[in-house]
């Protein structure tokens, strides 16, 4: 009788065993990935834009490739161009990304990593449009996505009377087609897409600004701006970000 006592506890213990034992995954897959939010306006193609209900693009990319590197993995959140600095701030996501412009009025709330790539604005117009040179836009409605440099710019330069702001940069070219506004300015690999996907518009041979694009993370947060740093420049130096951009802008 001791025996099988002694017998089953035996049994019971290794029962317990294993079931403990099976609770306790193996190190490493236990510990749980950090998820990288971006905040970023996904109707910027090549840059962000959804392909069905994925989100592609060459700033997708590269910001999957950051998440990775950091030992983690990326979530997109999309949301209007003009929230995206608000929601870094409110520490809503980790960082912004969205071929977003270096500014100083923008570094005020936001701090920029180092550039990965270089915007144009220029300007979309009607292939039969009496406007040939940015001299002519002077009285004329120029559409812009709202809370872009395109859209800073234009009302400096040409009164903000005169400048519609539009939640999508696809709005605002819809508007130049139906002949609500006249031009549009918008950064240059957007409006090649546009003109692409859209009869009868041409992009004036003048660059209206040359900018750089960076990611920004919120005021002060070095440790997460150095690591995007980093990441950034081994990801440069062995090609992957060329790799990216090649696979979105043909030469
Ligand atoms: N480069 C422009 C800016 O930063 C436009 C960016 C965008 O529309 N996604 O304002």
């Amino acid at each position: 009788m001791k025996k099988i006592i002694v017998l089953l506890l035996c049994v019971a213990f290794i029962l317990v065993c294993f079931a403990g034992c099976g609770n306790a995954e193996p190190a490493g897959d236990n510990t749980e990935k950090k998820v990288y939010k971006m905040g970023t306006n996904a109707a910027f193609p090549p840059y962000e834009y959804k392909e069905g209900e994925k989100f592609v693009g060459i700033d997708v990319e590269i910001a999957t490739a950051i998440a990775e590197k950091l030992g983690g993995t990326l979530e997109v959140v999309d949301m209007n161009f003009d929230s995206i600095i608000t929601s870094v701030t409110q520490n809503e996501v980790d960082f912004g990304m969205a071929g977003m412009t270096v500014r100083p009025d923008r570094e005020e709330y936001v701090d920029f990593s180092s550039s990965y790539a270089t915007g144009v604005q220029c300007v979309i117009v009607k292939a039969d449009s009496s406007i040939a040179s940015i001299e002519d836009l002077a009285g004329k409605k120029i559409g812009t996505q709202l809370g872009t440099t395109g859209f800073m710019y234009a009302s400096d330069d040409y009164g903000e009377e005169n400048v519609i702001g539009y939640d999508k940069g696809a709005d605002a070219v819809i508007a130049l087609k139906g002949g609500d506004v006249d031009a549009v300015i918008i950064d240059n690999e957007p409006a090649k897409v546009y003109v692409e996907e859209n009869a009868g518009l041409t992009i004036l041979e003048t660059k209206y600004a040359i900018e750089d694009y960076a990611i920004a993370v919120n005021k002060g947060n070095t440790e997460l701006l150095d690591k995007i740093n980093k990441a950034l420049e081994e990801l440069t130096a062995d090609g992957t970000i060329d790799a990216i951009i090649a696979k979105y802008i043909k030469a």
